[in-house]
């Protein structure tokens, strides 16, 4: 893949060819991360006539997910089917796609200069980051293997699916008592395995009881599969078998941040993990660098991330055109 310099700013995108299709390695804005929030950033720049650039390294949180809820007019849609139709929604209107993962990010000239782990090199003017999160979750065999179906984190994705059924909650730290609570409003089989979560006080213990939600101490051991591979039960370290047809865990978020560490920014921390603090249209505190979705919100949902997305885009498409005002009125003055 070839390098070029940085459109000049004073001289805005060819409108015949908004995506740069005669380079691709240059752009106005450099979308990092292609799920909801980056594909949504994507649309509203394209259509902008705004030269796009999308990394993605193709793999959405929710990939193991059957489908995504609370999607409105899509309920339930398969997660890649909805992020293949969004990427042909953008590339329809210009934006180019390299399936690749963006390694490092450097600042270069007016812009920044990313490389690729397949060896390539964009140019961007601006950079968004929606690089997603990465789930920490507890190192217990038998969760990594569930996860997404049968071992679940939030009841809006997946909650109805198991309506009524045998519902434990992992205690790994205190969040976990409102997991239950949650999980006890869809139903009345809930119990919160203490596990390594500290002990609840009097009034939460209280709560729980009142709500008819078991608490169970001690040490989880594993998940235990049936003859079918589903999951049947949570095996206690002192050998007590609890029949279980979905587990609730609660992931530690973790912000894929590295891109923004290495242009100087640094990861704030948030009491379910860390993420990159930006203003309300996605603005990050180092110029000319947005972030959107699970980077910026650790509980942003498919509809919310995909929102952020689009305000990202359109701040950044404003952003590029005070620039570029500017540019032109001091090009008018000297000339
Ligand atoms: C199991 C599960 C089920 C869920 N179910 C639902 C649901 O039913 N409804 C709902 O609304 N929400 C659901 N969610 C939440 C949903 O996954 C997120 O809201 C959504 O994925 C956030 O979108 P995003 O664009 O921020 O990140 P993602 O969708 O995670 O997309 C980030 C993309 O960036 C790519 N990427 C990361 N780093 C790089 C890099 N360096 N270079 C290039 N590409 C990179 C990733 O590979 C990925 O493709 C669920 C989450 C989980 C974990």
């Amino acid at each position: 893949m070839s390098t070029t310099e940085s459109p000049d700013p004073a001289n805005p995108t060819d409108p015949t060819d908004p995506a740069g299709v005669a380079d691709a390695a240059t752009a106005d804005v450099l979308v990092v991360g292609g799920g909801p929030a980056g594909l949504s950033a994507a649309v509203a720049l394209s259509r902008s006539l705004r030269r796009v650039i999308v990394v993605d390294a193709g793999h959405p949180r929710n990939a193991p997910a059957d489908g995504a809820h609370n999607v409105l007019g899509q309920e339930g849609v398969p997660p890649l089917e909805l992020l293949a139709a969004g990427r042909r929604e953008a590339e329809g209107y210009g934006a180019r796609f390299l399936d690749d993962r963006a390694v490092t990010a450097r600042r270069a000239d007016d812009g920044f200069q990313v490389t690729l782990a397949t060896g390539g090199v964009v140019r961007a003017r601006r950079l968004l980051l929606a690089t997603g999160l990465a789930d920490g979750l507890p190192d217990l065999p038998g969760v990594r293997e569930h996860w997404g179906r049968s071992v679940l984190h939030c009841p809006y994705c997946h909650g109805w699916e198991v309506r009524g059924r045998r519902i434990a909650v992992l205690g790994t730290g205190p969040h976990a008592t409102h997991q239950a609570q949650m999980f006890r409003q869809l139903s009345e089989d809930v119990t919160l395995l203490r596990h390594t979560m500290p002990a609840p006080d009097e009034d939460t213990l209280e709560q729980l009881s009142a709500r008819g939600i078991a608490v169970v101490d001690g040490p989880v051991a594993r998940l235990l599969d049936g003859e079918d591979g589903a999951l049947r039960a949570v095996l206690l370290e002192d050998g007590t078998e609890l029949p279980a047809d979905a587990v609730v865990v609660g992931p530690r978020f973790v912000a894929r941040a590295e891109l923004y560490e290495q242009l100087g920014g640094s990861r704030t921390d948030h009491p379910l993990g860390s993420h990159i603090a930006v203003d309300a249209q996605g603005r990050t505190g180092i110029d000319g660098v947005w972030a959107a979705g699970n980077t910026a919100d650790l509980a942003a949902m498919v509809t919310v991330a995909s929102a952020a997305g689009l305000m990202a885009g359109a701040a950044l498409n404003a952003d590029l055109i005070a620039e570029e005002t500017a540019a032109a009125v001091r090009a008018a003055r000297a000339g």
